[in-house]
């Protein structure tokens, strides 16, 4: 059989680093993204290091030029992914009424403007090839809410809404659309967070610890998989049980 593009947006560091690994295998071509050269670089030299043939890309998900030229770069390079996993993310959180325009518009624009923006670029040759797989990362803020994040929640709500009616769109071409929701999990997106906080919420998870990325992975490594062929339209959570 082939080997399968998989194409996994923010793959310089946590979650997206993870999920890229789990496809750095001879059955796959792994495309990674990071918003800068270095992290560009970072990505190819663990493609060398582990003597895999991948590809990796700037992309700022923030900036139109820079997407249009990422799709450029891929079509240049023929890479059609027939995976796509939307995974790049920021969080700027503030309460509403602290939050600025700016912060507002920049998470939407990286979480939904720039998932839209990918999905339809990439869904020609899906439906072309017949065979897609999609899966966007939601989070499980977006089913319970979290104070400081209306943008970020809002853009992952949209995100698992987005997600469902694409899945009706093409559910005949044999294309899947699903999201992975991540509870806490351990990346820099929680560095920021107070100590104190973050020990209440680990007491409260049913299984006592945040997540790992390579438990992220897994999962999506699944949902891109012959095995969840009848898997579409869902968001399936992962959480320790915080949220059941
Ligand atoms: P992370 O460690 O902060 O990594 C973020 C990744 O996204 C990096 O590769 C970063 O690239 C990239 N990125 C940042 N801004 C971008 C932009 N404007 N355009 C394109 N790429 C950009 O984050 P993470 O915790 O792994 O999160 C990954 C995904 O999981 C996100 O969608 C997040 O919302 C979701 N999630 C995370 C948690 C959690 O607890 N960690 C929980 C629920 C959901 P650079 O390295 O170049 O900056």
């Amino acid at each position: 059989m082939s080997q399968k593009k998989v194409l996994v947006t923010g793959s310089s560091r946590g979650i997206g680093q993870s999920i890229l690994k789990s496809f750095s295998s001879n059955e796959f071509i792994p495309i990674g993204t990071a918003t800068s050269k270095i992290g560009v670089e970072n990505i190819l030299k663990s493609f060398e290091e582990n003597n895999i043939s991948g590809n990796a890309y700037e992309l700022n998900l923030n900036d139109g030029k820079s997407i249009d030229s990422f799709f450029e770069n891929l079509k240049k390079d023929d890479l059609n992914p027939e995976i796509l996993v939307n995974n790049a993310g920021i969080a700027k959180d503030n309460l509403m009424l602290r939050m600025s325009e700016e912060d507002w518009t920049e998470v939407i624009n990286v979480h939904l403007t720039g998932q839209f923006k990918l999905m339809k670029n990439f869904l020609r040759g899906m439906l072309k090839n017949k065979w897609g797989r999609i899966i966007n990362i939601s989070s499980a803020a977006a089913a319970i809410g979290n104070k400081g994040q209306s943008n970020y929640v809002a853009a992952k709500a949209g995100i698992e809404a987005m997600s469902k009616t694409l899945a009706r769109e093409v559910g005949s071409k044999n294309i899947t659309v699903n999201c992975v929701a991540p509870g806490f999990i351990e990346t820099d997106m929680l560095k920021d967070l107070d100590e104190d906080y973050l020990k209440t919420i680990a007491d409260e998870i049913p299984l006592q610890r945040f997540g790992k990325t390579d438990e992220i992975a897994s999962l999506v490594k699944f949902l891109a998989s012959e095995e969840a062929n009848y898997i579409t339209g869902q968001t399936v959570h992962i959480n320790g049980g915080l949220f059941m």
